[in-house]
């Protein structure tokens, strides 16, 4: 889900009403990460709903809550639905033990210039690594083993700038972009989607209609329909790689079989909670 979560506080249509009734919790966007071979554990995205996120991870890769939390963080963007989890690391919580952290120049300083987000770096909670090469196309691994690129996307700037991040095991490449204005800069999807395998791609809402009492053009994401007409080539050459997450609650491919079945048809996919990958 978008950063918002569904149910989504304050929406009393059906699409919220109906996961209330029913007792269904979707979370906002995140990865998590397991090395099978090191039980070593990382988590993309610190959202409002780490804590039930988190022991997802665990009872998903069968490595005891008790033992670790997490062995490694990376944020995309200082939006809260992406990084605001990190509360949940400090002493009144769980207090961790020096995670490291890995961000961009500008979500550091973003961190360790802002209250309350500063004390998890001054109590050590976190160890923030900037990932320095990422205008340079380096890579870093964050868990051994594991190779990643961090690739900036257009994204509205409140406190820092946005990546995206590309994740490579030693079979399998995954594209993870949450939050992005648009598609439509040739050389940045060539970058995005150059040797990957399995894509996570905004796809916060489906059409222009969607949210009749807002201002859609404030809020930039590219819509599903358009995404499906740009991205149709690489769905044609590897279908079911693209896969939809970060969905606003309003929007109808959450629930909609017909758009469902459309999509599928097209290659493409809305993801799902919990849904496994192997790199
Ligand atoms: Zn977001
Ligand atoms: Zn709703
Ligand atoms: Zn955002």
């Amino acid at each position: 889900m978008q950063d918002g979560g569904l149910p989504h506080m304050g929406c009393n249509k059906n699409c919220c009403n109906s996961a209330r009734a029913n007792g269904i919790e979707l979370f906002p966007a995140s990865l998590g990460i397991h090395d099978t071979k090191t039980d070593k554990l990382m988590l993309v995205d610190a959202t409002p709903a780490i804590a039930k996120q988190v022991s997802l991870l665990h009872a998903l890769s069968n490595v005891p809550e008790a033992n670790t939390l997490f062995d490694s963080l990376l944020l995309t963007h200082a939006h809260m639905g992406h990084y605001a989890g990190l509360i949940q690391l400090g002493k009144e919580s769980c207090n961790s033990n020096a995670i490291p952290t890995f961000t961009s120049e500008r979500m550091s300083d973003f961190i360790v210039n802002n209250n309350p987000w500063s004390q998890l770096q001054k109590d050590n909670n976190i160890a923030i690594q900037t990932f320095n090469g990422a205008q340079k196309n380096e890579t870093f691994a964050p868990l051994d083993g594991l190779q990643v690129k961090a690739i900036a996307v257009p994204h509205r700037e409140d406190f820092s700038d946005t990546f995206a991040f590309k994740i490579s095991g030693a079979d399998k490449t995954i594209l993870y972009v949450p939050d992005i204005d648009h598609l439509n800069d040739a050389t940045l999807l060539g970058n995005l989607f150059d040797g990957v395998d399995i894509a996570y791609i905004d796809g916060a809402f489906y059409d222009e209609n969607e949210l009749p009492n807002r201002d859609i053009t404030k809020i930039p994401h590219p819509f599903i329909v358009r995404s499906v007409e740009i991205l149709q080539p690489y769905a044609d050459s590897n279908p079911g790689m693209i896969r939809f997450i970060h969905l606003n609650h309003s929007n109808p491919a959450l629930t909609d079989k017909r758009l469902q079945v459309e999509l599928h048809q097209k290659g493409f996919g809305i993801a799902l909670q919990g849904e496994q990958v192997a790199l």
